[in-house]
């Protein structure tokens, strides 16, 4: 019987062993770690965001930044839908929430890790922890892979060994090209009075551009201690991942809060002041943004609270505008999202086929998961390239024993 050896016992790893067939291979999962599955342990805030209910394979491709080309042929043979009766079928319930992002119902990523510890268990999928692969030897028609447990042979090697530096340098030396490393998905830290002790302030749909590179994005913003966060501030950082680092994380981003054209905001604000010119400029809040935050409007704009509306100048006006809808905010640095974060960068596209995920240069080797040069935005997506790479890899296997 042939064998298996999978090397990384993350998410790509396991869910490629739990769709093997069992009775073709011996499948052996070499993990460095005591335990296996840690990211999906403390992913999604220990929930899990398994996958996104996005059913359409052209759609979900444009949330990932990095592999939207490839992964097409990828999501047309498995994608959420897929993801979400696999986990169905072994009693695993899931429910989409409102943002479509799906969690077990349990709320529990132990869930998740079950289903998959189940299968590969009835599988008699041969699992070794505290085992730190080393080195990868290409002898005739097989593999040598050295470990801190000693050599194990393999007839195909799967490698989802996630964005560990070590382990790419590893695949370098087989012969592939790394694509280098930057952080993606991340937040930004600005200091300005505009948001200062406002952390926790949220805004249902913002505009974030950054001007310099003609990018923009819309969604959800959030004051932090440190600056703005939300999917407005973390889609634009996974997009310009590359960019950004070249830049040390320094630049000008500009936002409109309420994600208002700044000529209808205006029109809106005259016309309330046409109906209600006796009103104070505070108690003028006509956009749907707290109470506190239209106070501090006023305040950086430089406005009596207590002037009537209708006595506002033009400048006056212009200012509330300005600050409202094209603020600009001078990024000094990046901080982590809730601790989830991924990495941009990784084995180059270019040596890979999509048809199966096998390796271009490497023969009976399949690559998969964070190790790529594959990364998505917040929601789901990134466990749903690792599922769909990883089932690829175990469906080409299963039918070419
Ligand atoms: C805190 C956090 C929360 C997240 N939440 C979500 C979420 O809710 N939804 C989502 O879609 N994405 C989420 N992500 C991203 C997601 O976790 C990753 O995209 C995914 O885990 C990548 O899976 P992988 O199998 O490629 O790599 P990993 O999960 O990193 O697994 C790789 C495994 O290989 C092992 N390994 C590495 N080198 C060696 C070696 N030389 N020898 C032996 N073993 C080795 C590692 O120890 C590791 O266990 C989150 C990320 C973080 C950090």
């Amino acid at each position: 019987m042939k064998r298996i050896i999978i090397i990384g016992g993350g998410a790509a790893g396991f869910f490629c062993a739990a769709n093997l067939d069992e009775t073709k291979y011996k499948i052996t999962i070499l993990e460095q770690n005591s335990d296996v599955l840690q990211k999906v342990k403390v992913s999604g805030g220990g929930r899990c965001n398994v996958t996104h209910a996005c059913f359409d394979p052209r759609e979900l491709v444009q949330f990932y930044p990095r592999g939207n080309k490839e992964l097409l042929s990828v999501f047309t043979k498995f994608q959420p839908g897929d993801t979400m009766d696999w986990f169905d079928q072994r009693k695993v319930a899931l429910k989409i929430e409102n943002d479509n992002r799906v969690f077990p119902e349990s709320n529990s990523s132990q869930s998740i890790i079950n289903a998959m510890l189940d299968e590969t268990k009835r599988k008699k999928v041969e699992v070794k922890t505290k085992c730190s692969v080393k080195e990868i030897e290409k002898l005739d028609g097989k593999y040598l892979v050295r470990t801190s447990l000693g050599d194990f042979e393999a007839d195909v090697v799967v490698y989802t060994t996630g964005s560990s530096p070590k382990s790419l340098k590893m695949i370098e030396n087989l012969g592939h090209q790394i694509v280098d490393l930057v952080p993606s998905l991340f937040t930004f830290n600005i200091k300005d009075e505009l948001l200062k002790d406002l952390a926790g302030t949220s805004f249902e749909m913002a505009e974030t551009s950054i001007p310099k590179l003609k990018t923009e994005e819309t969604g959800p913003l959030l004051i932090t201690h440190w600056g703005l966060s939300g999917p407005a501030i973390l889609k634009i950082s996974a997009w310009e991942a590359i960019t950004l680092a070249k830049v040390k994380y320094h630049f000008e981003i500009e936002v409109n809060f309420i994600s208002t054209d700044p000529e209808d905001a205006e029109e809106r604000f005259q016309q309330f002041r046409q109906s209600n010119p006796k009103k104070t400029v505070g108690q003028s809040k006509i956009f749907e943004i707290t109470n506190r935050f239209w106070q501090r409007i006023l305040e950086v704009s430089k406005i009596d609270l207590n002037k009537q509306v209708a006595n506002l100048s033009g400048r006056e006006m212009q200012a509330i505008i300005g600050n409202l809808c094209r603020k600009r905010f001078q990024v000094t640095g990046k901080s982590t999202f809730k601790d989830e974060f991924v990495t941009a960068g990784g084995v180059d596209l270019k040596e890979i086929n999509f048809k199966n995920m096998a390796s271009k240069i490497l023969p009976n080797f399949y690559i998969a998961g964070e190790v790529l040069n594959i990364d998505a935005v917040t929601g789901g997506f990134n466990f749903q390239a690792c599922w769909s790479e990883g089932w690829l890899i175990a469906q080409d296997l299963n039918v070419n024993a």
